[in-house]
């Protein structure tokens, strides 16, 4: 535990360097499972998003960064992802205690961290221009070059991780970066910062300002050093902060919430279906943007699935997120645990079928903490908030279909189009059915796994733009056309 020592007291993270904010004040960071305060740390406020702004735009400007051989660059990536492999134990304990999830969950967390760095790393001297055929005694060739300072602003779920998501390409195509962590979990990125920097990153090359997001998150879309803004949340800040950005027309990406639906058709391999639909609903207590909360499953095979699945859920041991065996750790403050609980009374009011969970757990030991019984309902209204909205916990919707069309129809009614999941031998009628699901990631006979080389990216209001894979780092580069007259 000597992580939880380490952090008791944090400042923002400025040029280098630890800073108190100017605002004087801190936060108190509970963990989850008991509601006890484990750090403090700076809430910071437009002051400081200026002076982190500076620090990253004179480490943009400066020499040792602006003119780094990208081979260099790339060898800096992945001295950093080597540092994250090298702390993974401690950085993994700090997130499950903030979070609230898992150890092994956190672990993986960590895992995908490095690798996404040693992807990026390898990408940094293969951002490539072309050169175009024009008229005449002309030469023309367009040129990649990074955007300048770009913003980060994270959501609570997977800290590190989505945090890490959008910061790796944009350092790798050579921009310098401000992070804004969400007030709840910023420990592991501050963690982080220490080991970028024991890893060779310039100071003022990766700032991290902590804070209320209304404000700071205001102030980095508004300030005019900033030249891109990375959000992860929900999709009503989103859509606040898009407004915010439009102002000063700076390119912006968007990953927001998600109402994800698994299909099961009835030539589905159950035991795995079953393990899909537990990983895809209960993983991070379902506080997960492509959460597969919505279950369409075939008539034929409904009683099974629903009966082993009952069985299996109400197994699931719920516990610390650090005590070994743990499967579903707390939510992430009482705040969310109480809109989670509301949903929940909301699809019982309305008459949804509770197969099991429901409430709080009733063991004494986790009464301090914010737990709940992971949840299921069986063929809940379409009306009900469980059925069709975002309920971003562990609860899960099962409905009945009878043909493909009318689950098609189901899964694709929701205003989001962020993942779908498909159950089914007949790999003819996967490739038909995944191409007329409304979502951007759709993932046949395993639910939810995705790597740093593939496209994370939401359709409709899930988002704008694309996180991961070979086209992110495009996102933080400008094209620049070069014509030239040879005469
Ligand atoms: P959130 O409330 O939207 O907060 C996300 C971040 O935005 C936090 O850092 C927050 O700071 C900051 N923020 C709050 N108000 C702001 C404002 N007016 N302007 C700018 N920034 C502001 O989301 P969350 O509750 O942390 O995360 C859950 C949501 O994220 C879910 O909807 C989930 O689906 C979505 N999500 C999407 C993806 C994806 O890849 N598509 C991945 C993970 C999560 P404070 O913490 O200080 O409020």
């Amino acid at each position: 535990m000597s992580a939880i020592a380490e952090t008791s007291r944090q400042g923002l993270f400025i040029g280098g360097e630890q800073v108190p904010s100017h605002s004087g004040r801190q936060t108190e960071i509970l963990d989850p499972a008991t509601n006890r305060v484990v750090a403090t740390v700076s809430a910071g406020n437009r002051e400081d998003v200026g002076a982190a702004v500076d620090a990253a735009r004179r480490a943009f400007d400066s020499a040792a960064w602006r003119e780094m051989d990208p081979a260099k660059r790339g060898r800096l990536l992945l001295a950093v992802a080597q540092q994250v492999r090298d702390h993974a134990d401690e950085l993994a304990r700090l997130e499950s205690l903030n979070v609230g999830k898992p150890l092994k969950e956190a672990k993986g967390d960590m895992y995908f961290v490095s690798r996404g760095f040693e992807y990026y790393a390898g990408l940094t001297d293969k951002i490539q221009g072309y050169t175009i055929p024009v008229p005449g005694a002309r030469f023309d060739y367009t040129l990649r070059e990074p955007l300048g300072v770009t913003a980060h602003i994270a959501p609570w779920n997977y800290p590190l991780l989505l945090a890490c998501r959008g910061i790796a390409p944009a350092l790798a195509a050579g921009n310098t970066v401000v992070l804004k962590p969400a007030s709840l979990t910023p420990l592991t990125s501050l963690k982080f910062c220490e080991l970028a920097q024991a890893a060779g990153l310039p100071p003022g090359v990766l700032n991290v300002v902590t804070g209320p997001g209304r404000e700071l998150g205001d102030a980095l879309a508004k300030h005019p050093g900033v030249d891109s803004v990375t959000f992860t949340g929900s999709t009503e800040t989103g859509k606040e902060l898009l407004r915010a950005v439009s102002d000063r027309v700076v390119p912006a990406t968007m990953e927001l919430g998600g109402k994800n639906t698994q299909i099961v058709l009835p030539d589905a391999r159950l035991d795995r279906a079953l393990a899909g639909i537990l990983f895809g609903a209960f993983q991070n207590s379902g506080q997960m943007c492509w959460a597969g909360s919505r279950v369409l499953v075939h008539k034929d095979i409904a009683g099974p699935l629903l009966e082993k699945l009952r069985e299996k859920v109400a197994a699931l041991r719920v516990g610390p997120g650090l005590t070994e065996g743990t499967q579903m750790g707390p939510l992430v403050s009482r705040d969310h645990l109480g809109k989670v609980l509301a949903a929940i009374e909301e699809g019982k009011e309305k008459g949804a079928k509770l197969l099991t969970g429901g409430g709080r757990p009733s063991d004494p030991a986790l009464q301090e903490g914010n737990f709940l019984q992971p949840t299921v309902f069986e063929n809940p209204p379409e009306t009900t908030q469980v059925a069709r909205e975002e309920v971003f916990g562990p609860v899960l919707a099962v409905s009945e279909f009878e043909n493909v069309d009318e689950a098609v129809a189901l899964a694709n009614q929701t205003p989001y189009g962020l993942s779908s999941g498909l159950w089914t031998q007949n790999l003819g009628q996967a490739h038909t059915l995944a191409r007329r699901l409304q979502s951007g990631m759709v993932s046949v006979n395993e639910y939810p796994v995705t790597f740093p080389q593939v496209p994370f990216l939401g359709w409709k209001q899930s988002g704008l733009g694309q996180e991961q894979g070979i086209d992110a780092i495009l996102f933080y580069t400008h094209v620049k056309n070069v014509l030239m007259n040879l005469e």
